[in-house]
C-alpha cells in the first residue's frame, strides 16, 4: 500500500477501493485541516479517514516573533517533542513586510546526535528522528500562519521563497524521510515548490552527500565548515574524526560538478576558535576550490556555553581576507538574535520550562 501524501497512519490498513486519490491535494491548495473539511468525500469515507491517519501530526504551541524580522514556531508532535520552524522575512525596498522575501527554516530531528560543542540542539542527543509527515507539517504550519497574517500567502500556495533544512537535526542522518518529505513539498499535487529553492545544509555526512548528489531533484547544497583545518573542526565537531577534509572536499566537489551550482559554505565565526586570520586564509582556499559561496555567521550565544562572537571588526577583517580574492562572501548580521534564533535554542528553553504562561501561547488559528 503505498501512504498519502503527508499523511501519517495510526494503522496499517487498506485504503478502500473507493478512495478519491484526488483528494491528495486537498491538505495542500485547500488547506483542510481536517478530514472532516473534505466535503467531496463521503461521509462514511471520512470518518474512516479520520479513524485511520493522522492529518496533522503537528500543533504550535508558541509563535514568538523577534523585534526585527524573524517568527519561530514552536511545535508540538504526538508523543510531545518539540521542534521548531523558523521564518526568516528579507525586508525589501519598495515592498512592505507582508511581501517581502520569506525563507522558512525547518527541523529534521529531535536534537542531534552530530555532538558540535557550539550548538544548542546537540546538548541532549538525539531524541528522534522526525517522519516525512512531521517535516511537511513545518510548512503547513507556516502556510497557515501567514494565509491570515499576509495578502500575499492568501493568493498564493506556498506563500515563501525558499527553505532552508538549517533546524533542529542532521537532515542527511534521517535521510530517507527527508527526501520523502522534499518530494511531497515539490510535487505538483503538494506545494509544487521548486527543488533549487530548497537548500539542505549538512555537518559532513558524507556518503550521503554523495547519495544526494544522484537524486534526480536537484536541491542546493550547504556544508556546515566551521573550521579550515582539521586541528580546528576537530575540536567543534566531532564528525571530523570520520569524515575528514580530506574526505569531505572531494565528496562537496563531486556533489557540485553533477549539479553544476554553486554550492554554501557555513562558517560560524566564534571568538579564539576559529576566527584566525590564518583560518580566513585557508577557507578562502577551499572556497576558490569549489568555487563555493562563503556565509560567515557571528556565534549566537548559547546559555550555558562559553563560546561568544568575534568584534565587529574581526568579523569584517575575516571576510576581507576572502573577498579581497575574490570569493563570493556574506557577513550575516544575525536575524532573530533575540528570539533565540539560532538551531535548537528555543526548544531547549522551553524544555527546561516546560509550563507555558498563558500570555506566552499565541494561539493563531
Ligand atoms: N545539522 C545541520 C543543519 C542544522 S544546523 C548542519 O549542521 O549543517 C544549521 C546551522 O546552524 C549550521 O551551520 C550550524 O552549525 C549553525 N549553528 C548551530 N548553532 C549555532 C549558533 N549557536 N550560532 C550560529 N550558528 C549556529
Ligand atoms: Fe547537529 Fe548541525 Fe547542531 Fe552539529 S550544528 S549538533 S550537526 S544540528
Amino acid at each position: 500500500m503505498s501512504l498519502q501524501p503527508g499523511l501519517v497512519p495510526t494503522e496499517r490498513e487498506p485504503i478502500p477501493k473507493n478512495f478519491a486519490f484526488g483528494t491528495a491535494n486537498f491538505p495542500w491548495t485547500k488547506r483542510a485541516r481536517t478530514w472532516e473539511q473534505m466535503t467531496n468525500l463521503s461521509k462514511p469515507l471520512r470518518a474512516w479517514l479520520a479513524e485511520t491517519f493522522e492529518l496533522m501530526p503537528a500543533s504550535l504551541v508558541l509563535n514568538q516573533q523577534s523585534a526585527d524580522v524573524t517568527d519561530k514556531l514552536l511545535l508540538e508532535l504526538g508523543d510531545r517533542s518539540l521542534i521548531e520552524t523558523v521564518i526568516i522575512r528579507v525586508p525589501q525596498d519598495g515592498v512592505g513586510l507582508d511581501h517581502s522575501r520569506k525563507t522558512i527554516c525547518i527541523s529534521t530531528q529531535v536534537g542531534c546526535a552530530m555532538g558540535c560543542v557550539f550548538c544548542a540542539s546537540g546538548l541532549a542527543g538525539l531524541k528522534r528522528d522526525l517522519s516525512a509527515g512531521e517535516i511537511v507539517a513545518q510548512l503547513l504550519h507556516v502556510c497557515y500562519r501567514e494565509d491570515v497574517r499576509t495578502p500575499r500567502a492568501r493568493a498564493e500556495l506556498a506563500s515563501f521563497d525558499n527553505i532552508v533544512v538549517m533546524g533542529m537535526g542532521e537532515p542527511l542522518a534521517n535521510y530517507d524521510a527527508l527526501i520523502r518529505a522534499l518530494t511531497i513539498v515539490n510535487a505538483e499535487w503538494g506545494l509544487g515548490f521548486g527543488a533549487r529553492r530548497i537548500t539542505i545544509s549538512t555537518s559532513g555526512l558524507v556518503p550521503k552527500i554523495l547519495k544526494l548528489a544522484e537524486e534526480p531533484l536537484g536541491f542546493r547544497l550547504a556544508i556546515s565548515l566551521h573550521g579550515a583545518t582539521d586541528e580546528v573542526r576537530e575540536k567543534i565537531m566531532p564528525i571530523n574524526k570520520a569524515f575528514p577534509l580530506a574526505k569531505l572536499i572531494p565528496a562537496v566537489q563531486t556533489f557540485s560538478e553533477k549539479h553544476g551550482r554553486m554550492i554554501t559554505l557555513e562558517f560560524i565565526l566564534i571568538e579564539e576558535v576559529n576566527d584566525s586570520l590564518e583560518q580566513a586564509e585557508k577557507l578562502r582556499d577551499i572556497a576558490l576550490d569549489l568555487h563555493a559561496h562563503v556565509n560567515l555567521i557571528p556565534y549566537n550565544t548559547v546559555e550555558g556555553l562559553p563560546w561568544k562572537r568575534p568584534s565587529l571588526t574581526r568579523q569584517d577583517r575575516f571576510a576581507k581576507i576572502l573577498s579581497d580574492r575574490g570569493v563570493s562572501v556574506t557577513l550575516r548580521r544575525e536575524k532573530g538574535h533575540d528570539i533565540d534564533a539560532a538551531c535548537g535554542q528555543l526548544r531547549l528553553k522551553t524544555e527546561k520550562d516546560r509550563e507555558f504562561t498563558a500570555s506566552e501561547v499565541a494561539n493563531i488559528e
